[in-house]
């Protein structure tokens, strides 16, 4: 595979038959891994719209020196986007579905609600994740969500998390203040001491927030990339 380049690697359809598309982009054989996430929950663009900005700079070569190969899934939760609903087509939540010790097969959150967790690990889409972090074994994971306009961590993080949240201007939280059972930052962060960040970003209402909330995570991405943070 040639260097400096995205390739599409892996894609797998959802149970209502869209692609769930899985990026590499590789800046050398021996550096380690950082996945890029977005759209867990499907009424979350704002994640994958970030992802598929990053991408647009990667491609023309703007987005500076990488330090890290990276594993970019855009959008983890299409059918959710296609229904504009937070849990997936089964309608489960799929970060709330991974098989951790704190599992609860029901999810709660001020948000949005109760909210089905499924059975720990059913739904492809998570299958997907557990399989890819297995394989990649990543050094770190940035997860996209909003709208809590701040930023969180799992596992061995903090100091990331905060100049993440120094940079954007987010508030930095130890968690975000309900129980997150079963959630990918438990299973990842927690439970395989994963460094990882989840990123809430402030809720886009128009494209012109997307834009602007881009400028605001584009300097926290490319520091995280680069290797600076
Ligand atoms: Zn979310």
């Amino acid at each position: 595979m040639l260097p400096n380049v995205l390739n599409k690697v892996k894609s797998l359809n959802s149970p209502r038959g869209h692609e769930i598309a899985v990026w590499e982009y590789l800046a050398g054989e021996e550096n380690a891994w950082l996945f890029l996430l977005g759209r867990f929950h499907g009424d979350e663009p704002e994640g994958e719209y970030l992802i598929r900005r990053l991408m647009e700079e990667l491609r023309a070569g703007t987005a500076g020196e990488i330090l890290y190969n990276l594993l970019l899934v855009p959008c983890l939760n299409p059918d959710g986007k296609e229904l504009n609903t937070r849990e997936n087509a089964n309608k489960i939540d799929l970060n709330r579905n991974y098989p951790t010790a704190n599992f609860s097969p029901e999810s709660v959150n001020p948000h949005s609600g109760k909210a089905s967790a499924g059975k720990p690990g059913s739904e492809i889409e998570t299958q997907l994740m557990m399989a890819l972090t297995a394989l990649y074994e990543p050094a770190r994971i940035l997860s996209i969500h909003s709208d809590l306009h701040l930023v969180d961590y799992d596992g061995p993080a903090h100091d990331w998390a905060a100049e993440i949240a120094k940079l954007t201007g987010y508030k930095l939280v130890e968690n975000v203040g309900y129980p997150c059972t079963g959630s990918f930052g438990t299973w990842a962060g927690v439970e395989r001491q994963i460094p990882l960040v989840t990123l809430e970003t402030p809720g886009a209402r128009s494209d012109e927030d997307l834009a602007r909330i881009w400028e605001e995570v584009r300097p926290a991405l490319l520091a995280t990339l680069s290797g600076k943070i």
